[in-house]
């Protein structure tokens, strides 16, 4: 119907709830009452904020399981990571309750005894938050606690097939003390995003999604010169050298490809291996990922659930389909097995090569795609030749090969040695190139949308 939007369980194709959708005229109604209530919650002192976020974090914990069941029911997620999410969500509201001050305190600047200056951080108003299904509470919660903490307001459109998700945090936020015109979540579709974006009460934007959806929202930002922040895809790249204890590092290959199903920005995407260990690499990838069996996503034991939806999950066989046509060795999976719902089974595939889908494009799911290199600067070169960089992996025997190698040659906003990329609040998180600009997370993230204004004063 119009006007509705319907969620549907990827695990079994059945629909679910509806819910009546917004339209622009509502939103920019939303986006006045939140400027408004941004005005006084810019008063209100950081141990306020810090009692309400510290709140949410108290409340995530306690619904965890409802949560849970609720990004299960949507987008297939697995109990267990569900409950894991919820868990990460609730750190990070505790970590922006204690240190956004000490992130957002004034910092003196010393003008040689001529006059007192400092730098201070003030918010910048109301926040829109655009922001996709695949971390239905996480990729919410790690913009909204440090923009509350740091006295802004915001509207969260969510994607469509989230929408219980989408209403849930508004509700965890108003129970926990967030006042109700000040974070509103809106049931908005796509379409009418650069007309809010253009309302005078939006003072920026944030999204986290596609290069296609992250193209159009900076466009239309750009076009009303307001700040824009985008986490975009990513196609990480982990070189795998030669003096790599090559079992430990198909486990961190296979944890980094197979986090929630393969469908996050940061999952390990191109596993490029120097040719000398390639065939160890290969039987041992195939071993760790053969672990990750498709199940039920409720029950405990599952490692891999459904794809997000029907048109995902096809879009994902094609792409190996067509990596195959083109030269691709399907060392695992590669089959959508024959019943209802999204599935696509853990799947790996060497000798990818350039022209290539799993080579040239971002995979959402998961299937490994194994690379042959020549030595390191050419598992280098290769890495660095994707239109994304976000994360990255270096899985060497040395760590000062593997620190350097991060540290000077990778292009990417995130270089792990040994260990698979993960967001964390203590740490920057964001990319370059088509992986988006701007930083969430750490002092980075909560001064993104802030006014650094300078203070003189003789
Ligand atoms: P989208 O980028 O389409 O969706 C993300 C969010 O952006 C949703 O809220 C969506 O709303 C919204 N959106 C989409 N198009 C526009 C637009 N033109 N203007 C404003 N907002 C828009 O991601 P998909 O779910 O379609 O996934 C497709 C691909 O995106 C994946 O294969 C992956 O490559 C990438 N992706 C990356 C993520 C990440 O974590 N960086 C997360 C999800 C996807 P609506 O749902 O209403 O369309």
């Amino acid at each position: 119907r119009m006007g509705m939007v319907t969620a549907t369980n990827p695990a079994t194709g059945e629909k679910g709830k509806s819910y009546q959708a917004h339209d622009l005229a509502v939103a920019r109604e939303a986006a006045r009452k939140a400027h408004e209530a941004q005005r006084e919650w810019r008063r209100t002192s950081f141990e306020e904020r810090a009692a309400v976020i510290r709140k949410a974090g108290e409340l995530l914990r306690a619904r965890a399981d409802d949560y849970a069941a609720l990004m299960t029911a949507e987008m297939g997620k697995t109990l267990t990571e569900g409950r894991a999410e919820v868990e990460k969500c609730a750190t990070h509201c505790d970590w922006f309750a204690a240190h956004a001050e000490g992130y957002l305190a004034d910092e003196p600047v010393d003008l040689d005894g001529k006059a007192e200056a400092f730098v201070t951080f003030n918010p910048v108003g109301v926040v829109l938050a655009v922001m996709p299904w695949n971390f239905p509470f996480w990729q919410v919660i790690r913009f909204a606690a440090p923009a509350l903490m740091a006295g802004n307001g915001a509207l969260l459109k969510h994607a469509s097939n989230v929408p219980g998700c989408a209403l849930a945090i508004e509700e965890l936020l108003h129970d926990a003390g967030v006042p109700h015109d000040l974070f509103r979540t809106l049931i908005l579709p796509s379409k009418d995003i650069a007309g809010l974006i253009e309302d005078q009460h939006i003072a920026a934007v944030t999204l986290t999604g596609s290069v296609a959806a992250g193209k159009s929202v900076a466009a239309a930002a750009g076009g009303v010169l307001k700040k824009c922040v985008l986490e975009l895809g990513g196609s990480d790249a982990y070189l795998v050298l030669e003096d790599a204890d090559v079992a430990a590092a198909a486990k961190v290959a296979a944890a980094a490809r197979m986090v929630n199903g393969g469908q996050s920005c940061i999952a390990g995407k191109r596993f490029i291996v120097v040719a000398s260990i390639k065939p160890q690499f290969e039987t041992a990838l195939v071993e760790a990922m053969r672990a990750f069996e498709m199940g039920d996503p409720t029950d405990k034991a599952t490692k891999l659930g459904p794809m997000q939806s029907i048109e995902a999950r096809d879009e994902i066989a094609e792409q190996v389909e067509k990596s195959i046509a083109n030269g691709a060795k399907l060392l695992l999976g590669g089959a959508k097995p024959d019943k209802p719902g999204a599935w696509y089974p853990a799947t790996v595939l060497t000798d990818v090569k350039a022209g290539q889908p799993a080579h040239d494009e971002e995979v959402f799911g998961p299937v490994a795609a194994i690379i042959e290199a020549k030595d390191e600067a050419d598992a280098i070169r290769i890495a660095n030749a994707s239109e994304f960089g976000l994360g990255s992996g270096v899985l060497t025997g040395d760590p000062d090969r593997g620190r350097r190698i991060a540290r000077d040659e990778l292009e990417a906003g995130m270089s792990f040695v040994n260990d698979n990329v993960r967001s964390d609040p203590r740490m920057p998180f964001g990319g370059v190139k088509h992986s988006g600009y701007g930083r969430e997370c750490a002092s980075y993230g909560i001064r993104e949308f802030v006014n650094v204004k300078t203070v003189l004063v003789k």
